[in-house]
């Protein structure tokens, strides 16, 4: 989608620090991380966000999941971590293209704030 900050890091058009990809998923460091470890996990195809998520695109954040799980063992984050989707205004949704922040290696509160 034309500027859709995500979708021109996928496109590799503003670059990133890259994590994993495969052909469906990238992952790529957060610019303001928010734990040590801080992973953006998107999937390659826009998705504005969770609300827009239906039975014909589902697959790509199955896939994000898949790739969740294997960038958990690639980083070695065998403590556990934190998926996080913030979803639209009150959710904190700042870029529109549909994300899980990956965050691990410190003790994460719960509730969250
Ligand atoms: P949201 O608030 O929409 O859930 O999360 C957006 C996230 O994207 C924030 O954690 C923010 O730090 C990150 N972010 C925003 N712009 C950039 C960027 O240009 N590069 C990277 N790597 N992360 C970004
Ligand atoms: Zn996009």
């Amino acid at each position: 989608m034309a500027d859709c900050l995500f979708c021109k890091i996928a496109a590799g058009e503003i670059p990133s620090t890259k994590i994993y990809e495969d052909e469906a998923v990238l992952a790529f460091a957060d610019i303001d991380p928010q734990a040590p470890f801080h992973a953006i996990v998107i999937p390659k195809k826009h998705i504005g966000s969770a609300d827009e998520i239906t039975a014909e695109n589902s697959v790509e954040v199955a896939r994000v999941f898949e790739a969740i799980a294997k960038i958990a063992k690639q980083e070695n984050l065998e403590k556990g971590y934190r998926v996080v989707n913030n979803c639209g205004e009150d959710g904190g949704q700042t870029v529109h293209h549909i994300h899980f922040h990956l965050l691990a290696r410190r003790n994460l509160a719960w509730p969250p704030g």
